[in-house]
């Protein structure tokens, strides 16, 4: 049976679906209980009606909940019979204050303040707490009004509801907490999700330019002492997607950029990165321009013995243009970058395949 309800409560789509059932079962379970032990006890016969009277008005909710699927609503009806109707009826019929019947109407106000919607739940906490207040004061002023029940009665009766409420305050708390902590899992992965595609290049995996330019204002530039700046760009690349097509093209793209990866030392702070179409830069941390330029010639020759399986036939050259950040004739980030663009430019009119680092 507990299978059965597990099925049917994890196969809910809304935690509004799984509270409402859960909390279904809960109040079915207890007018069961009520009905039986009444019943058993030779208490009036009232309050086996009544509680009979319980089962079936929570069976007729449930089939309204199925068919309907509108929870919430649901859920507002159950919590206003059981506490401004069922509870306190059930208060006097089943001994009143020498019952567990206090500590089920204290779970019909947190059943209530379970409620999906704000209003709902202030109203219902507030009704629910109105009425049993009333009823408790009914009970003191007329206990003429209240069935007489045995010690053992009041005794097992309190020690029943007392489970019960245990049993319920557990699941619920469990499964709110489990909720809580899988929306929170599935967002912390979302975020980490967007975070990556906001700082990646979709077809090449590394860095885009937007987090270039990011981390460019926000580190490099303040610390620039020792980085240097290669921006580069494929020789003819329109000519061969021309000639081989555009997925051909693609294909030499991510090449290009995982060799620009390997060429990157994280440790350093080095970067490598699609700046935009068949343009790259990468961030290289050197002693001095030297031994960047050299680093840069080494990448640019690495890319230029890049072979390709369709098409043996093809080699791939870049140009590019290399900067100091720390040159003092940059004043700004962008003026440097429009620098290096520049030489990126020199460097095709001299006859493409080549870095050049000064005008
Ligand atoms: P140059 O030597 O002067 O750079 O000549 P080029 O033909 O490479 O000219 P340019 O750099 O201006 O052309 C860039 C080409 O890159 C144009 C465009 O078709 C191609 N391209 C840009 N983005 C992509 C892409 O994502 N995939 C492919 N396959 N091609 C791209
Ligand atoms: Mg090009």
């Amino acid at each position: 049976m507990f299978e059965k309800i597990k099925t049917i409560l994890f196969a809910q789509k809304s935690i509004e679906g799984v509270l409402f059932w859960g909390v279904l079962f809960f109040v079915t379970l207890a007018a069961i209980l009520s009905a039986l032990f009444t019943a058993t006890e030779e208490m009036d016969s009232y309050a086996t009606y009544f509680s009979i009277l319980c089962v079936l008005f929570f069976i007729i909710i449930g089939i309204f909940a199925k068919i309907s699927h509108r929870y919430s609503i649901c859920y507002f009806a159950l919590c206003l019979a059981t506490n401004v109707v069922l509870l306190p009826l059930l208060f006097f019929f089943c001994g009143g204050f020498n019952s567990g019947m206090v500590i089920y109407c204290l779970s019909g106000i947190f059943i209530a303040s379970l409620h999906n919607r704000r209003k709902s739940q202030v109203f219902l906490v507030l009704i629910s707490l109105i009425v049993f207040e009333l009823a408790f004061a009914l009970a003191y002023l007329h206990p003429e009004l209240i069935s007489s029940v045995s010690y053992k009665v009041t005794v097992t009766d309190i020690m029943v509801s007392f489970m019960l409420m245990t049993v319920t305050i557990y699941a619920v708390s469990t499964y709110l907490l489990h909720v809580y902590q899988s929306e929170r899992d599935k967002r912390e992965q979302l975020i980490q999700k967007l975070e990556f595609i906001s700082k990646h290049d979709p077809l090449t995996g590394i860095y885009n330019r937007r987090h270039f330019i990011k981390r460019l204002g926000e580190h490099i530039w303040p610390n620039r002492v020792g980085y240097f700046i290669l921006m580069y760009d494929i020789d003819n690349f329109k000519a061969i997607n021309d000639n081989y097509g555009h997925p051909f093209g693609d294909m030499i793209l991510c090449d290009i950029a995982n060799l620009a990866k390997s060429f990157t030392n994280n440790f350093r702070d080095e970067m490598a990165i699609r700046y935009g179409g068949d343009e790259f830069i990468q961030v290289f941390q050197a002693e001095n321009m030297d031994s960047a330029l050299a680093r840069a010639n080494t990448l640019r020759e690495s890319i230029a013995k890049l072979t390709f399986i369709k098409h043996p036939e093809i080699s791939i050259t870049v140009s590019g243009g290399i900067v100091e950040c720390a040159d003092d004739k940059f004043t700004h980030q962008n003026k440097m970058l429009s620098f290096v663009d520049g030489l990126l430019f020199l460097a095709k009119q001299h006859g493409r395949n080549q870095v050049i680092a000064r005008p």
